[in-house]
């Protein structure tokens, strides 16, 4: 069992400090730890003798994965721009055509709120069926303000209707819409005004989102326009995350920094001044391998220089339909491993307990231990670095959220 326990968020060499229990137990109450220890040590409680026993039969145990970053709700993938970009074509060159970010928006727009429920309900079951059990979602395919809130309140009837825990992101500014791209309609300025006066005050007022996260790059919005949006975002009560220096290095995680945002995801062209600003902050450094991996490109962010710089390192899916259709969080480990030359332990903990300070959760959720919540993942291995050892092969058997099975694997259950 890898319990992840510990204090503060994992710097450094600590990253690999999974305080791994051979032939661990937990006694858990109404979904909580109550105790964490070897089998006989908490076997041998005296509130431990009337509980109902879950045997994980020798299997690898560690907490449920916490998904930081996604984009769950969308309409339809985007099987088509990947063969185009198979073919040559640039992530940039299909965005200028209409595709991209644009193509999702126009998609959603159109889908009904029946239809994209459905869509992530399923993901969501997916997500379990691989460990995860905390997801963040992000709006940012609406882009006006009844589809933007139409995602939101989404996120809230998922929440209150399936098993995961659900993380609230209001990215209004994912990229300008079509309607307000020429001079006439105001540019980036306008649409800003649209967020500042319409949409951040509705969010607020139905308490549909925890975070305002910002895309920040070449193509999306200028460092000043983020440092507005994220300001005012605040001002509404919602603490800020960012997307950062993945197309091009542009400074947005000075901005991050110097804002005290949550997390600051992608990470790719960071240069030795942004790394050394993170290592001195509590922004989470949150790396989305599948990113790269799904466009094909060579560039991965620097996950070595930003552990030994002392960052706080996350990794997560960022599932979403452009760029890294995939919610398997031990693909993810694969990659981080293979691709960012983080250990299997690193990546562990940066998919459990770091994500969990990126969601500002870590009270609650990320390791296990008494007073957090119940949520594991149990894999069908004989030894954690399996887990990311295999790849393209879901290993994981069962998924506990709050000491409830949501996920068991066909043999689990005879
Ligand atoms: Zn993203």
């Amino acid at each position: 069992m890898l319990t992840l326990r510990g204090s503060g968020p994992r710097r450094g060499s600590s990253l690999s400090n999974l305080d791994l229990i051979e032939d661990g137990a937990l006694l858990v109450r109404e979904g909580v730890i109550s105790a964490v220890g070897t089998r006989g040590q908490v076997e041998a409680l005296p509130e431990a003798r009337a509980a109902e026993k879950l045997n994980l039969g020798g299997r690898v145990a560690l907490p449920g994965f916490v998904d930081s970053h996604t984009h769950l709700v969308h309409a339809a993938s985007r099987a088509e721009e990947y063969e185009l970009k198979i073919q040559g074509a640039s992530y940039e060159e299909i965005a200028r055509k209409g595709g991209g970010i644009l193509n999702s928006v126009k998609k959603l727009r159109a889908a009904t709120s029946e239809d994209l429920k459905k869509r992530a309900l399923a993901a969501l079951k997916q997500f379990a069926a691989h460990g995860t059990t905390t997801v963040e979602a992000k709006s940012g395919y609406g882009l006006d303000v009844a589809s933007e809130l139409k995602i939101l309140k989404l996120h809230k009837e998922l929440a209150a209707e399936q098993p995961l825990e659900i993380a609230s992101t209001f990215l209004g500014a994912h990229v300008v819409p079509e309607e307000f791209r020429n001079k006439k309609a105001g540019g980036a300025k306008r649409y800003i005004q649209l967020l500042e006066e319409n949409l951040l005050p509705a969010v607020a007022e139905h308490k549909l989102a925890e975070f305002c996260d910002v895309f920040c790059d070449r193509g999306a919005f200028s460092v000043a326009e983020s440092k507005c949006v994220l300001q005012s975002g605040r001002q509404w009560g919602l603490a800020p995350r960012m997307h950062a220096e993945q197309l091009s290095r542009t400074g947005a995680t000075r901005l991050a920094v110097l804002l005290r945002a949550a997390s600051c995801d992608h990470l790719e062209q960071v240069n030795a001044s942004d790394i050394s600003a993170l290592a001195k902050s509590n922004t989470v450094a949150t790396l989305l391998p599948g990113c790269d991996f799904h466009l094909g490109l060579k560039k991965y962010a620097p996950a070595r220089a930003l552990i030994d710089a002392g960052a706080i390192v996350a990794l997560a899916t960022d599932y979403n339909p452009g760029t890294s259709p995939t919610l398997s969080m031990p693909m993810i480990l694969s990659l981080a491993c293979t691709q960012l030359r983080m250990t299997p332990a690193e990546a562990i903990t940066a998919a459990t307990i770091n994500a969990a300070y990126s969601l500002r959760r870590e009270k609650l959720i990320g390791s296990l231990e008494v007073g957090k919540q119940a949520d594991l993942a149990v894999f069908e291995v004989a030894d954690y670095r399996e887990i990311p050892y295999y790849f393209g092969v879901n290993h994981c058997w069962m998924t506990l959220k709050r000491g409830r099975v949501i996920h068991a694997a066909q043999d689990s259950r005879n």
